[in-house]
């Protein structure tokens, strides 16, 4: 259908819009751009207005009136996930939260906010409270606490806290409705998997309560490696210590670091990485594990010291920032997700690194999922065609590497691989036109027409 966009601008009054095409077309791309098929297939998708709503009342009426003019909608955070979660493919109205940032209450062991609130800002506000938030991701600085509730899975703290959907980490939400009169929902326990990583199809999150753990004094290090398998057993060894609590363990093949020129001089070159966060009072343990393992702690810095070092923090050599560092040099690169057997076997490692071929660089994420260490690969692979990717992924699946495709717009095409008929069933709950990032969903309009029950029941059978 044909929307009067006028129209509707005047009915979302005073809520704060962007109708300029270049700021539009700005807020309907996000990091997809990292994948060469997803680049191709998206970055014609634009919405047609944006809003940025301050306040809850605002929002409501913002998806009341999209409710009114069956526009189809997008909620944007940062707009900083890799697989065009936040891309238009109706177009409609794009809803940026970032207006609706305030930290509503620091508490015993939690925070809650409001879901458009930078995580930088939350980790910032925690600091004065002698508390951090469990784990964040490397793109803290632009993204925000509902997009990665929203989008995101794990990150720095995941070595210590486990994953965001592990029970605990993720306390609390709220999610507004998409219809003539908006509501709240409070999503509380195990509950918040409902909405959790759903890609924002089944509710706008208002609000979320994250656990916090008391904060430390962090160093930044980075030892050097001349064999990859080390590094990786050093970090699977480093993980299990109980003495040691790490925040951050990641591991960097040798050719990758070529494309972190700001190291140069600080950490030897051509070597193996492994990154890690220690926190101060262990540092020296640290230290000794490191020259047991044949490994140099070539950098090991305080929060300050870095700073005066002008060096960036450990973790933008990590999870995906590694491949951003890559990317800034030479677009031709792209990455994969892929699962490790478990526990981590470094030989395992070292008996897959030559089937993949030059073009495959790896680069390892240790977590704790369910409290057992897990590793995967996000490692960056030379681009050439989709044929060279799909033998990639192959080869790693046949060695017992499981592939879940970072080159996908669906949202089960990627970790998921089925469809979650929970979120389905919220989705037909919350959004009965199903407007909400509907395209997203492969599964969507086979079971749009059921009731939330019957689509509810396809998850148990
Ligand atoms: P957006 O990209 O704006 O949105 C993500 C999804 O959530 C979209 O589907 C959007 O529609 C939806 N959404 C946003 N806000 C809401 C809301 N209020 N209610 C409902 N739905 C909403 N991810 C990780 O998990 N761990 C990492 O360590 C990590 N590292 C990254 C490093 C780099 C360099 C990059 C580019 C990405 C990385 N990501 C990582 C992916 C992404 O940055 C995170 O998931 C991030 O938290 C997304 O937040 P955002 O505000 O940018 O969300």
């Amino acid at each position: 259908t044909q929307i009067d966009w006028d129209a509707f601008t005047q009915a979302l009054d005073p809520v704060e819009v962007i109708d300029e095409p270049v700021l539009i077309k700005k807020r309907s791309r996000d990091f997809f751009w990292y994948s060469p098929i997803l680049n191709a297939e998206l970055r014609r998708c634009f919405g047609d207005l944006v809003a940025v709503p301050k306040s809850v009342e605002e929002l409501a009426r913002c998806l009341a009136t999209a409710f009114d003019f069956d526009a189809p909608v997008v909620v944007r955070g940062g707009g900083t996930g890799n697989y065009g979660q936040s891309v238009p493919m109706d177009g409609g109205l794009i809803i940026e939260m970032t207006g609706m940032n305030k930290i509503l209450e620091i508490g015993d062991g939690f925070v809650r906010a409001q879901a458009g609130a930078l995580m930088a800002d939350v980790n910032a506000a925690l600091r004065d409270h002698g508390r951090e938030m469990c784990m964040f991701p490397s793109t803290q600085d632009i993204a925000t606490i509902g997009g990665f509730v929203a989008g995101g899975s794990s990150g720095i703290g995941s070595i210590a806290n486990g994953m965001l959907r592990d029970p605990g980490n993720l306390r609390a939400l709220k999610a507004m409705d998409v219809t003539s009169d908006p509501k709240e929902h409070l999503f509380e326990g195990e509950d918040v998997l409902q909405v959790h990583h759903a890609w924002g199809l089944n509710g706008v999150i208002t609000e979320v309560t994250l656990r916090t753990v008391p904060a430390q004094d962090w160093i930044g290090c980075i030892a050097t490696f001349d064999d990859y398998a080390t590094a990786y057993a050093t970090g699977y060894a480093l993980a299990q210590m109980p003495e040691i609590g790490c925040k951050l363990i990641s591991t960097v093949d040798a050719r990758i670091t070529d494309y972190f020129p700001r190291l140069k001089g600080h950490v030897r070159s051509a070597k193996h990485l492994m990154v890690s966060m220690i926190p101060a009072d262990q540092i020296d343990a640290f230290r000794a594990v490191i020259e047991d393992n044949d490994g140099v702690p070539d950098l090991t810095l305080t929060e300050d010291q870095r700073i005066a070092a002008k060096l960036p923090h450990v973790f933008d050599f990590s999870y995906n920032h590694t491949t951003l560092q890559v990317l800034k040099a030479d677009r031709k690169a792209t990455y994969q997700q892929i699962g490790c057997p478990a526990p981590p076997d470094p030989q395992a490692i070292a008996d897959l690194r030559p089937k993949l071929g030059d073009d495959v660089w790896m680069h390892h994420e240790f977590a704790k999922v369910g409290g057992e260490i897990v590793t995967f690969d996000l490692p960056i692979i030379w681009f050439t065609s989709e044929d060279r990717l799909a033998e990639i992924n192959a080869t790693y699946a046949a060695n017992g590497f499981p592939v879940y495709d970072a080159h996908t717009w669906q949202v089960e095409g990627g970790g998921l691989k089925n469809a979650d008929y929970r979120h389905l069933a919220w989705k037909k709950r919350m959004d009965p036109k199903g407007l909400l990032n509907s395209a997203k969903s492969m599964a969507w309009d086979s079971v749009k027409d059921l009731s939330p029950e019957d689509i509810e029941a396809k998850a148990t059978t």
